[in-house]
């Protein structure tokens, strides 16, 4: 037995052609001899469909989250009847479809009545999306020859009760998922499970963040234990920039635990920020692979990684920031004036990404949210507050920034065109991050790639497929 978790996010279940190449990878696996555990996210959309189907039931239109709800239930009826070719599983699935969106509609009309859109009730109709696609992903794959079992991830992956981003609670995972997946491995079986999806003690569905698939695959790999936890994506791995922003971007081939997580917090949307933590608890490699070039050989994620002579191995963004300002002409460095700042934040649950302060102010950032106007009226109790949204953070990430001379001058050489707004550096050996506006972000995400991997460590990333890309 060598258990593998190979979890595929949304574009690698998007359509039936996509499905296929999933199977064939899990059946790649099989014959190397290794037992796959499957996690998979919904089809690619479904989940932001849901969300909006949501929005629209919870402000009365009834006929719009209906309608959005008909349109994913065509396109998964198509979906499973373009995958499953055989007369008596196809028509079983697509009953097992119309009787989830049956269900799915009930909520949705009771949203429409009631009017109120709960955290709780949001987990409940976005859960659809995963529950479905496993169980569509588990049928096909059984008719490849591949012996899925559908396990629903909501016994077995349990987390507190904070809906829409709840927390795993690892005690109740380490004994469920061992006791539930492991026999099934051991018959040879392959387990399929949706990601994203969790219950709270008591039962109730609940969800691990946007994103959270990958962290369930963490999960379920560190609880295993698991060889490797595998990350299909529908790009060739970490690159040294999200490729939409920068298409010269250049895939990372080996990169430590402490780099991914810290890429994963500060926007690179490959990794959910989570996922790295289980793997290090267990030292279970992660691997990021391109499931539409299957043969590519990713990104390893591992404790240490092999040195890099480049100074940076990727840059990361983060959109829709605010910078929240607050100013007091007596504060100045009084006992116990950031604790009572920092204990506002914390009681509306809002975590601060960046901070700096000077002799009369302190300014802070966090993810733009609709608490910021109470945050902000609990502050003006000790100060005056500004707050203002559309901000950026980039962070760039590498090997030992402190202790490269000269590296931030050469940083903000390369974006000098531009206006930063709040500076981070030394708080982490890895990370420098600075904030910018939110419209400049791609531009420099840009010049910032053009400037650092101009000469890039070819044992670190993959400069072969820059060589091949320019001479075709
Ligand atoms: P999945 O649905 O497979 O989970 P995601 O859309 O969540 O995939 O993540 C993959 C996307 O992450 C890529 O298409 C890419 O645009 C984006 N991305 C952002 N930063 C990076 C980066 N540094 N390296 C690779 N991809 C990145
Ligand atoms: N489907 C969820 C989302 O879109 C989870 C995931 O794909 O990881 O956020
Ligand atoms: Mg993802």
């Amino acid at each position: 037995m060598n258990p593998v978790v190979m979890k595929f996010g949304g574009t690698s279940v998007q359509d039936a052609a996509a499905m296929e190449r999933s199977a064939a990878i899990v059946a790649g696996r099989l014959a190397q001899g290794k037992s796959p555990v499957v996690v998979v996210s919904a089809m690619a959309k479904v989940t932001d469909q849901l969300l909006r189907a949501a929005e629209a039931a919870a402000q009365g239109d009834r006929t719009g989250a209906l309608a959005i709800s008909s349109r994913l239930r065509i396109r998964h009826r198509d979906t499973a009847a373009e995958w499953v070719k055989n007369a008596e599983h196809r028509a079983a699935l697509s009953d097992l479809i119309d009787e989830k969106f049956d269900a799915l509609d009930d909520v949705l009309r009771g949203l429409a009545a009631i009017l109120e859109l709960t955290p709780r009730i949001s987990d409940l109709i976005v859960s659809y999306g995963e529950r479905i696609s496993s169980r569509m992903v588990a049928a096909g794959f059984r008719e490849r020859g591949i012996e899925a079992e559908h396990v629903d991830a909501r016994e077995i992956i349990v987390t507190d009760s904070q809906f829409q981003k709840a927390v795993p609670l690892e005690n109740i995972i380490e004994e469920r998922v061992p006791a539930k997946l492991l026999p099934l491995v051991r018959e040879g079986k392959v387990p399929v499970m949706g990601g994203f999806i969790a219950s709270n003690e008591a039962g109730l569905t609940t969800t691990l963040g946007r994103g959270g698939s990958d962290l369930s695959g963490a999960l379920v790999g560190g609880a295993l234990p698991a060889g490797t936890i595998e990350i299909w994506t529908d790009v060739d791995g970490i690159m040294t920039a999200d490729p939409r922003v920068c298409p010269d971007a250049l895939r990372v081939r080996t990169i430590s635990f402490e780099e991914a997580a810290e890429l994963a917090y500060f926007g690179a949307k490959v990794l959910h920020p989570a996922t790295i933590l289980p793997a290090v608890k267990k030292n279970i490699p992660v691997l990021v692979l391109n499931s539409r070039n299957a043969s590519c050989e990713g990104t390893r994620i591992i404790s240490l990684a092999p040195h890099c002579k480049s100074p940076f191995k990727s840059i990361a963004v983060k959109k829709k920031l605010s910078i929240i300002d607050v100013v007091a002409s007596r504060m100045l460095m009084t006992h116990g004036y950031l604790s009572q700042i920092f204990a506002i934040f914390d009681k509306h649950k809002c975590p601060v990404d960046m901070v700096s302060t000077s002799e009369v102010s302190v300014s802070l950032t966090v993810d733009s949210n609709n608490q910021l106007p109470a945050i902000a009226a609990d502050l003006s109790k000790l100060a005056d507050v500004k707050y203002e949204g559309k901000k950026a953070l980039i962070c760039m990430v590498g090997e030992d920034i402190r202790g490269q001379n000269g590296i931030a001058a050469q940083v903000f050489a390369a974006i000098r065109h531009i206006n930063v707004r709040m500076i981070s550096q030394g708080a982490s050996e890895i990370n420098m991050s600075f904030m910018i506006e939110e419209e400049d972000a791609d531009e420099a995400v840009r010049s910032l790639h053009a400037a650092f991997f101009r000469d890039p460590d070819p044992a670190v990333f993959d400069v072969e497929a820059r060589k091949a890309a320019i001479s075709c």
